[in-house]
């Protein structure tokens, strides 16, 4: 581990008793409620519908009595619809990147730029950074909150920005060495081919970069030990989604055992995504957010879509917000294959645990014959693919195995040449689903 020191940006907030942040959010939460139910024509209706008053929800006990919002709603309500403030108040729009459909846009007041640019100074504060920092920001800038929001955050805690936004991956590694970045914000997929990138090039030992936060997309433990490895450096995961905000709703600390979600600014909750019933900690569910600080466009009981599970247990960082695991997956990426729930997450775990086969995948999804098929493409390592053809054949046994051992489906495994899947500069596309093609 590079990054030694546990460096916590609000301890008054970050550490606070469990009392306190119960208090704390019973408080906004209550605040929240009164602003929709007077500002948002949607929210108004559906809570007279259910026959709820802001006045009967009194704590996160009673959270339940409100109605979810869809992130259909965002579209149904696009643009404006869902802002609880006048436009004269709203400082900026940022939009999602659009992974599943239409996009989608939220409006921020200058209270909830500066909420958020905290959230993300406690993310890099957490990964070691500080003002001493050269912060290379590679998530792309514009609608998408990744850059804008990593940029904020490191702008926050005064460290040196280098706003390099997505690609152009020399260039990108050319200003990594010449600056003496520090740090780096990117996708993990993105941050594992500009490590690739290093490797090829030999500029192992001349990147002088210690740790970097990665999220926006989902990503294994093996996918971390392998880009740590790489860079040699701390790769801290960080979780975020436009319509709470952007990144920084979550992060890890030095523990890398689970993102601390900023409970002072959101509530989490998890549930069954089939029943909508609330699940107990340490259950894996949907989860749920609702805005307790927001003011441009607060939302109720959101529903992410992202699998994952909550842990209050205490951290030996420090930190007493509630961690939230990884995400396994989104509920509209499990793939269900002759009537078996498969995440692409599940995969990855296997095909990185074999030696000789690199990161880069791709599912292929089919139907043939009324039966579903799925194809497993993965690369090479540059010193397999000169193996000898048993070797090769050994790999491609490894992974059906495992593959049909732990997910508990047959699959057909293509191994393929290095560098002939494709790159992403953003969040990486796994999963090419034919099925919903052409029928
Ligand atoms: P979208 O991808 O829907 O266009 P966003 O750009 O706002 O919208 O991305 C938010 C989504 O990205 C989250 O709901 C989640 O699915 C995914 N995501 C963000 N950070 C992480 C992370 N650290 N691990 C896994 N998934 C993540
Ligand atoms: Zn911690």
């Amino acid at each position: 581990m590079k990054t030694a020191v546990n460096k916590i940006y609000n301890p008054e907030i970050e550490c606070m008793s469990r009392e306190a942040i119960r208090e704390m959010q019973n408080e906004r939460l209550q605040k929240t409620i009164r602003l929709v139910y007077d500002k948002v024509e949607v929210y108004r209706k559906r809570m007279d519908e259910k026959g709820v008053k802001p006045e009967d929800i009194k704590t996160i006990d009673d959270l339940h009595l409100l109605p979810f919002t869809e992130k259909t709603d965002l579209r149904d309500y696009f643009p404006y619809g869902l802002f609880a403030a006048d436009l004269k108040d709203i400082v900026r729009i940022q939009g999602s990147s659009g992974t599943t459909g239409k996009p989608i846009v939220s409006g921020y007041t200058e209270n909830d730029v500066e909420a958020w640019s905290e959230m993300v100074a406690r993310a890099l504060y957490a990964a070691g950074g500080g003002e001493d920092d050269i912060v290379q920001v590679a998530y792309g800038y514009g609608l998408f909150t990744g850059g804008l929001g990593a940029h904020q955050g490191a702008t926050k805690i005064g460290a040196t920005v280098i706003p390099m936004s997505s690609g152009n991956t020399e260039r990108q590694i050319m200003m990594m060495q010449e600056l003496g970045a520090t740090m780096l914000c990117c996708t993990p997929s993105y941050a594992t081919y500009l490590g690739e990138t290093v490797k090829e090039k030999g500029l192992q030992g001349k990147i002088k970069l210690k740790s970097g936060c990665f999220g926006a997309e989902p990503w294994t433990e093996e996918m971390r030990q392998n880009l740590e490895n790489l860079l040699d450096i701390d790769a801290m995961n960080i979780y975020g989604l436009t319509e709470m905000g952007g990144p920084g709703i979550a992060f890890e600390c030095l523990e890398k055992d689970g993102m601390h979600i900023n409970e002072d600014h959101v509530i989490a909750e998890i549930i069954d995504p089939v029943t909508d019933e609330p699940l107990p900690y340490g259950e894996y569910g949907e989860l749920v957010f609702t805005s307790i600080t927001k003011t441009g466009m607060p939302l109720i009981r959101y529903r992410t879509h992202d699998i994952c599970c909550l842990n209050p247990e205490p951290c030996a960082c420090g930190r007493t917000h509630v961690r939230m695991s990884r995400i396994t997956g989104r509920t509209d990426d499990m793939m269900v294959i002759r009537g078996v729930n498969v995440f692409p997450s599940q995969i990855e775990s296997v095909l990185m645990r074999v030696k000789g086969v690199t990161p880069n995948y791709m599912l292929i999804v089919d139907r043939v014959n009324s039966t579903d098929t799925l194809e497993v493409q993965v690369e090479l390592s540059e010193e397999m693919f000169t193996d000898t053809v048993s070797g090769i054949e050994r790999i491609r046994d490894e992974i059906k195995e495992n593959i049909k051992s732990v997910v508990g489906i047959s699959v057909k495994v293509q191994l393929v040449p290095p560098k002939t899947i494709q790159r992403f500069e953003g969040k990486a596309k796994r999963v090419i689903d034919n099925r919903k093609l052409g029928f």
